[in-house]
């Protein structure tokens, strides 16, 4: 990154320095222009996020547009619902409402039919009316050249004969496609002839039943980037080789070169621990693994809102890693870390204890409540500090107790003093256990001399432990997460799903939160002291998402990358 004249940030990457070349060149006379093109047939994840900072950020750097493009061009697997959570996720992303409304490669069906009928003009299209099977043997292979279709030198006139029976309706689904005429023996096996247009006697979430042939994404995708305007059209390595045929179609169509748009490809974003793929992901919700898209432990972006990742963070990942050529895999505690140190920041502290074990102080003066200040946030003194109940019934960890501790366990265990958060030191004198002879409840003294958190004769304590007072704390539930695949790279070429990671939900159900939590909003994040970031659900009452956990693993993993 660079610091331009302003002051501001200057991102520097491969796509950037191509749009200044572009600027410098005057190539487009001055216009930058990109998209951000889903198909309405699945939720975004977090791939989708870098590539929403990429484009909507390209156009805010350089003062132009970004749309969001609907490629709505399968009525079969689309649906209003599906546009209407992508746009919901982009605005929650970006954190604004888009600056322009959606657009949709639906919109320009009209346009798209006129131009595939130049092309049978032009003797460049044709019908061929080859089952789909057949077309796909015929495509030859990498090391075998294809097989013209006995269909191919159909003449102009008759093709568009064909085609416009195609269009009003006259042939059945698989029956005919319109393809475009290259080479069956290109190279590049994107260029043998690719179908343009399918019929689909399906009713489209916008177009309703105006339609029963339908363009493919290489038809459709290129063309609507020239009909808006595009000037950059960013996409994943993978499309690659569709290159030659997105610039076969401008060519052809003899769309002007100041107005022509180029496709560039960048890295897709992956992460250890999980999959990124729109398939899988659905098959996790429609097996019922996750509890829909936007569980927690999903990588989608209702997933991570749910969670309590702040979106900024999300994108400031992104600028962090960037854009390049070569396809990567980021560890997901990276993204932790930046969700992390976000959090810290903006984060208010509460007390809650997930796992209570009763605590008792017999020498505190029977039903006195005592206010204890504690600070709001560390990090961030402007936040104030807020007034916590304190009595004598106390909840504390049942992981902060240990009857027979070893060695390196410094916290409570009989005879041990220890203190606690914003209040005094105790010591444990008596643990009363049920039937099986587990810890149900401790009995404490307190030390009223330490109500400041140090003793006045110098004394030191080892650890400090988060409580709750009993008589006025809030019950609830909360549910901690860990990864969804145990692999570090799930093996998608084989069944995923025997690598499911069976424990990565735990719910704890009988919670005791400090009362200041009633006052949090649906989907506030706040950390609960010594266990982590959480999430307000926004629909349960009282129950909370673990967003991350409060220890840096990505600087474990660093230490551990630099020593190997
Ligand atoms: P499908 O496999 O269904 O095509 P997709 O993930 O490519 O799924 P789209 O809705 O076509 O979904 O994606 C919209 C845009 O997001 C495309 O431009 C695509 O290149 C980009 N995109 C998708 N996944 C990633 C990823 N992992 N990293 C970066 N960009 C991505
Ligand atoms: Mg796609």
């Amino acid at each position: 990154m660079n610091n331009n004249d302003t002051g501001e940030t200057q991102k520097q990457d491969f796509i950037r320095t191509l749009v200044n070349d572009d600027l410098a060149s005057q190539r487009f006379s001055g216009k930058v222009q990109t998209r951000f093109p889903p198909e309405p047939n699945g939720h975004l994840h977090l791939g989708h996020a870098k590539s929403i900072c990429l484009n909507f950020g390209l156009a805010s750097e350089y003062g132009g547009v970004c749309n969001l493009r609907f490629d709505d061009t399968n009525p079969t697997t689309e649906s209003e619902e599906f546009a209407d959570s992508i746009r919901k996720d982009i605005e929650w992303l970006l954190g604004h409402e888009l600056p322009e409304e959606p657009v949709f490669a639906s919109n320009y069906f009209d346009q798209l039919y006129e131009w595939a009928e130049r092309l049978v003009e032009l003797g460049k299209a044709y019908v061929d009316d080859q089952t789909a099977e057949m077309i796909s043997t015929q495509r030859g292979s990498f090391t075998e050249p294809g097989v013209n279709s006995p269909f191919r030198e159909r003449s102009p006139e008759e093709n568009l004969v064909l085609f416009r029976e195609m269009r009003a309706g006259k042939f059945s689904e698989g029956q005919c496609v319109l393809r475009a005429k290259i080479s069956m023996d290109h190279d590049n096996m994107n260029m043998r002839d690719p179908v343009l247009y399918r019929i689909r006697h399906e009713s489209h979430f916008r177009t309703a039943n105006d339609w029963v042939i339908y363009p493919t994404y290489d038809w459709a995708h290129g063309q609507s980037d020239a009909i808006e305007g595009v000037t950059h059209s960013l996409c994943t390595l993978e499309f690659d080789s569709h290159r030659p045929l997105y610039d076969w179609f401008l060519e052809q169509l003899e769309i002007p070169h100041d107005k022509r748009p180029y496709q560039t490809e960048f890295a897709r974003l992956n992460f250890t621990h999980t999959v990124l793929s729109k398939r899988l992901l659905r098959q996790l919700v429609e097996e019922s693994v996750v509890q829909g898209w936007d569980d927690p432990r999903m990588p989608t972006l209702s997933g991570q809102r749910k969670r309590g990742y702040p979106p900024s963070a999300i994108r400031a990942f992104c600028d962090h890693i960037g854009i390049a050529k070569t396809n990567s895999t980021h560890e997901v505690e990276l993204l932790e870390s930046f969700v992390r140190s976000e959090l810290n920041q903006t984060a208010d502290r509460k007390m809650a204890v997930i796992n209570p074990l009763k605590l008792t102080i017999t020498n505190w003066p029977k039903g006195e409540i005592e206010y204890r200040d504690a600070i709001n946030n560390p990090e961030d003194p402007s936040q104030g500090s807020r007034k916590v109940p304190f009595s004598g019934d106390l909840y504390i960890e049942h992981e902060d107790f240990m009857e027979d501790p070893p060695k390196k366990f410094f916290r409570l265990s009989p005879g041990r003093e220890v203190r606690l958060r914003f209040g005094y030191f105790i010591t444990c004198n008596e643990v009363i256990k049920d039937d099986d002879g587990n810890p149900v409840e401790l009995l404490c003294t307190y030390d009223p001399e330490t109500s400041g958190g140090k003793a006045p004769d110098g004394r030191k304590v080892k650890a400090t432990l988060h409580w709750v007072e009993a008589s006025n704390c809030v019950e609830g539930s909360a549910i901690t997460y860990a990864r969804l695949f145990r692999s570090e790279h799930p093996d998608t070429s084989s069944d995923v799903f025997q690598d499911l990671n069976h424990a990565s939900l735990t719910k704890f159900s009988s919670v005791k939160f400090e009362p200041s939590i009633q006052d949090l909003l649906d989907g506030e994040v706040v950390q609960f002291e010594r266990l982590g970031y959480f999430c307000k659900d926004d629909t349960e009452a009282n129950l909370f998402h673990r967003t991350v956990g409060l220890r840096d693993e990505w600087a474990n993993i660093q230490k551990r990358k630099g020593t190997n």
